[in-house]
């Protein structure tokens, strides 16, 4: 039979994070020592007080179909999260829960993109934005960013990039890959320039809001008053309560854009799972505190990271101020030789690091920004010293 799938699904890129983790495990089976500083996750267990609310669920049997926009509950912790710690007022008709962040942005894609319909990314931009955008209709226009401008888009570029297409901007802050924050200042500015554009709708991404190492607070563009009508704020518990495998994510947005992806979910997936959207009550209404052992333990990664990674000749870092990761630029070694092989981009980059090193790390490529690499220091020091090291060797 020959290939019968969709068009749809052909141009679809499987996700580059999770294919280099399947490399690593390739080559794990095949007796190679790989250290995986790839997947974005945190390397902590759930909370244990979050456990215990998952397990008095089970005991309290619930256990049936949920509301397909979550508990109310649920949304009423959302509300008290978004008031409490990004001054955002929202009532319930402005809740969505879905299953993760992920489910949460491509609901908001298909609800909001028709055919053709330009979403302005910043790159480097989290690695699954374009491919949702794609699959829903929408046309990625990437908007490059440099080591010099911390990889953030300046109100000029922005600009530049709009045209009478544009119907939506997307972006993370704290930025997944590249650890970098914009301030409330610089979030003004961008949305100074949307001022004259009322037909573009913002999609802000702030699911590393807790994992900020100080330097900048956090800022949500929705906390504008001009802005607070067109903006869909997202977030989720997977990184800041280490909680990846339980899949609840949510938005707050205006309610004509929360009622349709409620529409679509409820044909699509239903509610969330019904343990995981109890635990998250707990998640969200007791302190952010309590979870701050993980950043503590995060900054000191990030510190020690930073520290091997300038020692390396081709290595130029930003000071990422969130998430988990770094970004160096490395295209120092573009037209390079290295053991035999010649490297002429960021993925043969990064191959070359998991076959000489055995260090697997996603090539910038997947996250719209061909000169660097992303490394996740979601791993113990131990782990992080040797990578480098072997890194180290590998490519001096
Ligand atoms: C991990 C991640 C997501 C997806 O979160 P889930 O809740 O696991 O679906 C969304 N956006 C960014 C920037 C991420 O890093």
């Amino acid at each position: 039979m020959s290939n019968q799938l969709s068009d749809r699904i052909n141009s679809l890129v499987p996700s580059a994070t999770l294919e280099m983790a399947a490399k690593a495990r390739e080559l794990r089976a095949e007796g190679k020592d790989v250290i995986g500083l790839s997947l974005g996750e945190p390397d902590f267990n759930t909370p244990d007080y979050i456990k215990e609310a998952a397990k008095q669920a089970i005991d309290d049997n619930y256990n049936s179909y949920t509301p397909v926009d979550g508990y109310v509950e649920l949304k009423d912790a959302v509300i008290t999260k978004f008031n409490r710690d990004n001054g955002l007022t929202y009532d319930r008709s402005q809740i969505v829960v879905s299953t993760g962040a992920k489910q949460a942005l491509y609901n908001v894609a298909q609800a909001c993109l028709n055919q053709g319909d330009e979403v302005i990314l910043p790159c480097p931009y989290w690695v699954s934005y374009s491919d949702i955008v794609k699959l829903t209709g929408g046309v990625p226009v990437e908007v490059p960013t440099s080591i010099e401008s911390d990889f953030k888009m300046t109100p000029e570029r922005l600009e530049a990039a709009i045209t009478p297409k544009t119907k939506m901007l997307w972006y993370s802050s704290p930025c997944n890959p590249s650890g970098s924050i914009y301030g409330r200042e610089e979030l003004r500015a961008l949305a100074d320039v949307l001022q004259k554009h009322p037909q573009i709708v913002v999609v802000s991404d702030e699911i590393y809001e807790h994992i900020n190492y100080g330097v900048t607070q956090h800022a949500s563009m929705a906390s504008f008053e001009d802005m607070y009508h067109r903006t869909v704020t997202v977030n989720g518990v997977a990184k800041a309560f280490a909680m990846t495998g339980w899949r609840i994510g949510y938005i707050g947005a205006p309610s004509y854009i929360a009622r349709a992806c409620n529409k679509l979910q409820g044909q699509v997936t239903s509610g969330a799972n019904c343990i995981a959207q109890r635990a998250v009550i707990t998640a969200l209404l007791e302190s952010p505190d309590r979870v701050k052992y993980m950043v503590d333990e995060f900054k000191n990664r990030r510190k020690l990271i930073l520290s091997l990674l300038n020692e390396i000749e081709g290595f130029e870092c930003n000071g990422p101020e969130g998430a988990f990761y770094v970004f160096p630029d490395i295209s120092a070694f573009f037209g390079k030789e290295l053991n035999g092989k010649t490297i002429t981009n960021a993925s043969d980059f990064a191959m070359y690091l998991l076959e000489y090193a055995n260090v697997a790390t996603v090539t910038g490529d997947a996250f719209g920004n061909g000169n660097g690499i992303r490394i996740s220091y979601a791993a113990s020091e131990e782990q992080i010293r040797e990578a480098i090291s072997r890194i180290k060797a590998a490519v001096t």
